[in-house]
């Protein structure tokens, strides 16, 4: 890493601290020409190609602001937000995959957001997956209702989120 003031070849490191959820590594770093300080951040790198083409970073703000508009006016906090970006993040980054489609995240929200309110999952899966009828939101509500009766939403989403992940290798292979 070389030193952005002076571009001297080798800076030292002074300091190394981990991030409080161990998602990154901060260190200062100390030029050894100029005597400056400056800081860097590593993290595992993980970047979102969009319908576009266009790449960018992942970013859990991004999730965030996603679903918080399909969950105005329900009881859904922010801590609630958070947490579900986290679980979003796990397994998107549980593939091991340097670079995700965008649609892939969108669907990696679906699970969660269905098990953290139904209203904001209908509301986000109606854009997400472009509901254009009266007959798309009846099936995804009764699709719902069934799996609720059964008591087994957990365990038919899980399974699914499984077969989608099978699916997705095969795309890639
Ligand atoms: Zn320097």
């Amino acid at each position: 890493m070389h030193c952005p003031f002076c571009r001297r070849a080798d800076t030292r490191v002074v300091d190394s601290r981990t991030a409080d959820d161990g998602s990154a590594i901060r260190r200062r770093r100390q030029c050894p020409e100029c005597g400056r300080r400056f800081s860097t951040v590593e993290t595992a790198s993980l970047t979102v190609t969009k319908r576009s083409g266009a790449t960018e970073l992942f970013s859990r703000e991004k999730i965030v602001a996603g679903v918080r508009k399909a969950c105005q006016g329900r009881p859904v906090s922010d801590a609630d937000l958070a947490r579900l970006a986290q679980e979003v993040e796990e397994a998107v980054r549980s593939t091991g995959a340097a670079q995700v489609e965008a649609d892939e995240i969108g669907r990696a929200i679906l699970h969660p957001l269905r098990s953290l309110d139904e209203v904001a999952y209908l509301r986000y899966a109606s854009v997400y997956s472009a509901f254009c009828s009266l007959e798309d939101f009846e099936l995804a509500i009764a699709t719902l209702r069934m799996e609720r009766n059964q008591g087994q939403g957990a365990t038919a989403s899980a399974s699914l989120s499984e077969a989608e992940a099978a699916d997705d290798v095969e795309h890639t292979t």
